[in-house]
């Protein structure tokens, strides 16, 4: 079979002359009849079309397919990028499939446009920050690989074996991730691609208190589809079932800062101190506080805990 056969680098000027030639001498046979023939001349200009994708880019790190994949994102890091280009450097037809390895066994951050999709209309406010993606473009939220990608894998996969339901195999791999960054690509993995993994990170989080931060949920600096489960506890009832509308908007008044002790969580989040923005009520729900903007202020999870021990509810 012609697709099998693997593209090969070479000189792109030089495969792009004999692609012209053939191309040339390919107007003789197209006035003949004869379709076989015409079928048969035209897999060499496909080889040499496949060809010269796979030799646009040079050096180290180029060589195979799912390497230039790689490398085109990297260099195209935060852009949106179609499937078809990523055909064209790879010269393969399977690029998807090599997408997926890359982000899942070797932990790149590569989103596509179907679990975007996905986030949005589980009502992610965070998606909204992206252009509109066809399901088809992928983008590399950022250029850094997760290190522990290795591992995640192995652990991924047991859990998307294991026969209970997508909630609790999600809440499963984010408590063996407990406070990384954990991208919607392995959930969604974790979930045995079932597109409802983004509603079950949701209920996780609003319905049953979990402390999962977003961009728009408490770390600014997340990329989009990146969630970090902040805490081995979930969260007193009364803070859950804060809409994310109003989440948002409090925390957008308060400039993502703690009131309190004026921490930045866009300026000052550090992976050996990890720290996060909740919401706290000033008049407490059971004094009938509502979940309302003006009754919500930010506060870094160490200022919410103080105020809670020193009584205030
Ligand atoms: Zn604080
Ligand atoms: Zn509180």
């Amino acid at each position: 079979m012609a697709m099998a056969r693997r593209s090969r680098k070479d000189n792109p000027e030089l495969l792009r002359g004999k692609l012209v030639e053939l191309l040339q001498g390919f107007e003789h046979t197209l006035k003949t009849s004869d379709l076989r023939r015409q079928v048969q001349e035209l897999v060499p200009a496909y080889h040499f079309l496949r060809d010269i994708g796979s030799s646009l880019m040079d050096g180290p790190g180029t060589d195979s397919g799912r390497d230039r994949i790689l490398e085109y994102f990297k260099r195209h890091a935060g852009q949106v990028l179609n499937g078809a280009e990523l055909m064209v450097v790879a010269g393969i037809n399977e690029y998807p499939r090599r997408i997926r390895e890359l982000r899942l066994e070797y932990g790149w951050p590569i989103l596509s446009g179907v679990t975007l999709a996905e986030i949005r209309e589980a009502g992610g406010e965070e998606a909204e920050s992206l252009p509109q993606m066809k399901p088809d473009d992928y983008v590399m939220t950022s250029a850094e690989r997760n290190e522990d990608a290795a591992e995640r894998w192995r652990v991924g996969n047991q859990i998307r074996k294991e026969k209970i339901g997508v909630k609790p195999k999600i809440l499963k791999y984010m408590l063996a991730n407990l406070g990384k960054e954990v991208s919607g690509e392995e959930l969604r993995y974790v979930a045995n691609d079932k597109s409802e993994w983004a509603r079950r990170v949701r209920e996780l989080r609003t319905e049953e208190g979990w402390r999962i931060t977003t961009k728009t949920t408490g770390r600014p600096t997340l990329p989009v589809g990146v969630y970090v489960l902040e805490s081995a506890e979930q969260a007193p009832v009364h803070d859950r079932q804060i809409p994310d509308p109003v989440r948002y908007a409090a925390m957008q008044r308060d400039d993502y800062s703690c009131i309190d002790c004026k921490w930045d969580s866009r300026k000052d989040w550090s992976a050996s101190a990890p720290r996060h923005l909740e919401l706290h009520h000033i008049i407490p729900h059971v004094e009938g506080g509502k979940n309302t903007v003006e009754n919500l202020v930010t506060l870094c999870n160490i200022c919410h805990d103080e105020r809670h021990r020193r009584g205030e509810k």
